[in-house]
């Protein structure tokens, strides 16, 4: 028997500049039956900018788990209905997981429409490593808070990006400050494809500065990005595996010998092997 059930869409919008959206996106809020927004006058001035006549409700953090339910019913009745935020893809700190979530247990198809999302966008042109990264959504309101986060997150290997309001930025920058090196690189990226936009990578020691001296930099919309660590290739201590290698070395040759092969096979540093091969040595001859 045929699906009779409409569909699902989650429409991301522009971040600033109207001109930043799919024609897929214009397509389909033009051919759904209904548009779940996150704020209606918001969404109005989007839709209108675009001739979209579409009837649009509201779908927010305080009524989508009361209305998804009600939402998923229409669908089963053959409406298709889209979801769309304030700015970005919906979801991405933003309304639309319960709707989506109930969707998916009901059976119905949920199709993504693609485009703007400021956290993509800020990466996409900071300059910092994104091969991997780590979204962290918006950071906590306190400085405790924001502190523990950051000692959890100073040993990533990878890229790890927040956003953060501009009331807040100087304090976290600070609290930034306070738990990692001043020579860590971070990137800021501030009014993405709006008039004011600007994107900056600095160490956190100069981004402090700059936000000292450029009160605008406190303004409008940010994404922060922070550099991940690079793995110590040569650590300060030997790992057991390193260890137990020097041992085997240290019963057929001597020290020097051990050393230099323990060199060649772990990589390790030869002070720390010499070091190692003598203790061990002089344990062995008690
Ligand atoms: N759903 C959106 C997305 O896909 O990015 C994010 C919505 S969240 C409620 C809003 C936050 O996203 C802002 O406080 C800011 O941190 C970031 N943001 C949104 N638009 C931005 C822009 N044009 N430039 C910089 N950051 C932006």
């Amino acid at each position: 028997m045929p699906n009779q059930h409409g569909k699902l869409y989650v429409v991301a919008t522009p971040i600033g500049n109207l001109a930043d959206f799919s024609l897929r996106a214009i397509e389909t809020l033009q051919q759904v039956d209904l548009v779940c927004a996150e704020d209606t006058r918001h969404a109005r001035t989007l839709l209108q900018h675009h001739g979209i006549t579409t009837h649009c409700i509201a779908l927010h953090q305080h009524n989508e788990q009361q209305k998804a339910a009600e939402l998923i019913q229409q669908i089963q009745q053959g409406l298709s209905i889209a979801i769309i935020s304030d700015a970005g893809t919906p979801m991405i700190s933003d309304p639309g997981m319960p709707v989506v979530a109930l969707a998916q247990t009901a059976g119905i198809s949920v199709s993504p429409i693609p485009g703007a999302c400021a956290l993509i966008a800020a990466l996409s042109a900071s300059g910092l490593a994104v091969t991997q990264f780590s979204f962290l959504g918006f950071l906590p309101r306190t400085t405790n808070a924001r502190i523990s986060l950051f000692k959890q997150q100073k040993n990533n290997t990878a890229t790890w990006v927040f956003y953060e309001s501009c009331h807040r930025i100087a304090a976290c920058l600070n609290d930034l400050a306070s738990v990692l090196p001043a020579s860590q690189e971070i990137a800021v990226a501030r009014e993405i494809t709006k008039l004011h936009e600007t994107i900056i990578k600095s160490s956190i020691a100069d981004m402090l500065t700059l936000f000292s001296q450029d009160s605008n930099m406190q303004r409008g919309e940010l994404v922060v990005m922070v550099s991940g660590v690079k793995p110590d290739k040569n650590p300060a201590v030997l790992s057991e595996q390193q260890l137990n290698t020097l041992q085997v070395l240290l019963a057929e040759c001597s020290i020097k010998t051990a050393v230099k092969i323990a060199v060649e096979i772990t990589g390790a540093r030869k002070k720390l092997l010499y070091q190692a091969a003598l203790e061990l040595s002089a344990a062995q001859e008690q």
